[in-house]
Parts: structure tokens; C-alpha cells; sequence
């Protein structure tokens, strides 16, 4: 009966938030399949079977804000702090260069000065001097203003990822303190802009925070939908002990089901989503080892090794048991090692530009020309 009107759904042009609770709520293994299956059929019709990588680069761990849930927030005395130097940022950007990765990810904790902003500027200059203009670059350096993003837009930042973490405004709150500093309008405020600016824009959730809800998960999927997403990286909750919100530890669903119900919202955001770059997060192969390989064979299409230079790396963890394993050096033996990408094609000196953005930015432009015709 169920697996009847699960097919019903999943044939449906769209899914209402009560449809897409309804399946967020399968845990047995031959419904979740019906799911992905469907998830595996779109993702090769409307984008076709090629996993597009990106170097990703995590430039500093210094952060002016403190999350509640995440291990580089402001207040942990534990960590050591650090900023890679602009000749180890360079030396991984020749990496990806010559290994034919087409596209990188520059990320750091959020920092609102003259001084970072102008360091992001030079080094994105210098990095397209030194890769002939090759690579595209994405960042992920927190809420910014309009004049810093479209500053790092014309020095050549053409994608910007900005997770919202939770499109419930009030969950929202629980996880992050009562501050100026962490208000939910002003980021979403910052995602309009970056989308105004012309940026591919990027954003996600975290999956399985504690008094989630179901229903919370669904809003953040119609969320992307109503936001016109490009791209979205979002992974499960995962706690670090040196965090408030590890407090709630005894609140959370079990590990297998926080995957579980990750996976799932992975198929579903491809079924409802179908042209987007989802990219297959690192936290996915903190509760499982073969976690980003999964997401990848349901749903996503990006993978993002890691150029980090290692003395640099074990300082970057947001969350507990961060996986290192695809740093930049293994990518060939993983992409070996795991059979379930062996249907797909390693996008090698791809840019994969999200395919959604392209019919945006087209849409749009024909839509003021038709109304300046009538006008
Ligand atoms: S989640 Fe981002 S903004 Fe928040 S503390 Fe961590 S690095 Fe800073």
C-alpha cells in the first residue's frame, strides 16, 4: 500500500510539504529504494552522469562568530588558530591547476575587516594570474556586505556558498546565540544579495539537529525551491564536544537514522530540484564511511577534495571525527576504490557550472526584454 502511494508521489510534477514529510518518514530499505531510484533517473536525464570536482581550500579557521554547533566558533579556546599563507593558497591552486580539477573552493571562518576582504581580492587575482584563467572559483567566507561581495565578484569569484543551516526561523535561534551578530533576516538578506550580484549562489542545512522536526526539513526543501537555489551543500548534524549544542547530544536521532534521513534528503532535493549542483559533503563520511560515495550515486553531482596543505588541516574540524579521507593526494585511489562511482564520469577539466543558474540568469534576461517591448 504504502510503496502504491509512494509511486503516486514520487510521479507527481511536485510535491507538497505533506507529501515530502510523508517520505522523509521511510526507514525500510525496499521504500527508501523506490525513492533513490527515482532520485538516479533524473539526475542522469536532466544533468547527466558526470561528478565535477572541486579543490577546496580552507583558508583560515579564525571566526568572529560562535555557532553553537560548530568546533572553529569563536569561543573554543582549544583549537589553534591558523591562516594558510598566500604561498601555500597558491601551491594548492597550481595543484588543482595541473591536475586538471577546473574549479576551486575557497573557505573560511567569517571575518568582516578591510584587511580580509583585501586579502580575498589579491588572492583570487593572483590565483587566476597563476592558472591562466582556468579555474572557477567559488567562495565561503560568511555574510558579508553588497560592496565586499561584488568586490570579489569583479576580482573574479564567480560562485558563493552561504548555508542558512535551518530555513525555521525559530530553530535558527536555538542554535545560534541572540545577537546582532547571528540574525536569520540578515543572512538571508546576504543570500539576495549575492544572488543580485550575479553569483551562482549556494546554500544548505544541517540534517538531524536536535528538535528538528520532519516537517522543519520539508520547509527547508521548498525553501531551496522557493529561493531558486544553484547549488546547495547541506550534511548531517554531527556534534563537537567542544560546542554548547553538544549539551543536546542525548536528544539526537541515532547515527544510522541522522544518515539515513540525510540520504533522503538528498533523493528528494534531486527530485525536486532536478538541474541544481549538489555537492557531497565531508560530515556524510563522519556516520558513514561510504557516505559521500552514496550521496553521489542517488543524488549528487560535486565532490570536493581537499588541497589543504596537511600541517594546516587537522585545525579545520566543525564538527567531531572529521574524515580525512580524500585529501587531494588519494582522489585517484578513491575514485578506484569505490565501485559505485564507476557509472559516473570524473569531470576532469570541467567547470560544471550549475545547469539550474544558466536557465535563471536566461529567463531572466528574456523576461526584461519582453517587458521592455511591451513597455
Ligand atoms: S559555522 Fe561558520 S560562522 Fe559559525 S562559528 Fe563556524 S565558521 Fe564561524
Amino acid at each position: 500500500m504504502s510503496k502504491n502511494k509512494i509511486i503516486k508521489i514520487l510521479n507527481q510534477a511536485s510535491r507538497t510539504k505533506e507529501d515530502l514529510v510523508y517520505l522523509l518518514s521511510f526507514y525500510d530499505k525496499d521504500e527508501r529504494q523506490l525513492i533513490y531510484d527515482k532520485s538516479k533517473e533524473i539526475r542522469r536525464k536532466y544533468i547527466g552522469n558526470t561528478i565535477y570536482l572541486r579543490g577546496l581550500i580552507e583558508y583560515s579557521n579564525i571566526c568572529a562568530k560562535d555557532c553553537f554547533y560548530c568546533g572553529i566558533r569563536a569561543n573554543n579556546k582549544e583549537v589553534t588558530r591558523f591562516t594558510i599563507s598566500d604561498a601555500d593558497v597558491l601551491k594548492s591552486a597550481e595543484y588543482a591547476y595541473k591536475h586538471n580539477y577546473a574549479s576551486l573552493v575557497l573557505q573560511s571562518g567569517e571575518i568582516i575587516s578591510k584587511a580580509f576582504t583585501k586579502k580575498i581580492t589579491s588572492l583570487l587575482k593572483q590565483i587566476h594570474i597563476l592558472t591562466k584563467n582556468s579555474l572557477a572559483i567559488t567562495l565561503s567566507c560568511g555574510e558579508q556586505s553588497l560592496k565586499t561581495y561584488k568586490e570579489w565578484y569583479d576580482a573574479g569569484a564567480h560562485r558563493y556558498l552561504l548555508r542558512i543551516e535551518s530555513s525555521n526561523k525559530s530553530l535558527y535561534k536555538q542554535i545560534h546565540p541572540n545577537n546582532s551578530k547571528h540574525n536569520f533576516d540578515k543572512r538571508l538578506a546576504a543570500l539576495y544579495n549575492l544572488k543580485k550580484i550575479g553569483y551562482q549562489v549556494g546554500t544548505g542545512f544541517m540534517i538531524g539537529l536536535p528538535k528538528q522536526t520532519v516537517e522543519d526539513l520539508a520547509d527547508d526543501l521548498l525553501f531551496l525551491k522557493e529561493f531558486n537555489i544553484d547549488m546547495v551543500g547541506m550534511g548531517p548534524y554531527v556534534e563537537h564536544i567542544d560546542t554548547p549544542l553538544y549539551a543536546s547530544r542525548n536528544e539526537l536521532l541515532s547515527q544510522e537514522k541522522r544518515y539515513l534521513l540525510t540520504l533522503m534528503m538528498y533523493a528528494l532535493l534531486r527530485i525536486e530540484m532536478k538541474d541544481i549542483n549538489v555537492a557531497s559533503t565531508t560530515a556524510l563520511d563522519a556516520l558513514n564511511p561510504n557516505g559521500r560515495v552514496e550521496a553521489l550515486d542517488i543524488a549528487s553531482n560535486v565532490l570536493m577534495p581537499n588541497l589543504t596543505p596537511l600541517k594546516y588541516n587537522e585545525n579545520y574540524h566543525l564538527y567531531n571525527n572529521k574524515p580525512d579521507s580524500l585529501h587531494a593526494d588519494k582522489l585517484v585511489q578513491y575514485i578506484e576504490k569505490h565501485k559505485h562511482l564507476h557509472g559516473n564520469k570524473i569531470g576532469f577539466g570541467e567547470q560544471g557550472s550549475s545547469q539550474h543558474f544558466y536557465k535563471r540568469i536566461h529567463l531572466k534576461r528574456t523576461t526584461i526584454a519582453k517587458n521592455k517591448k511591451e513597455s
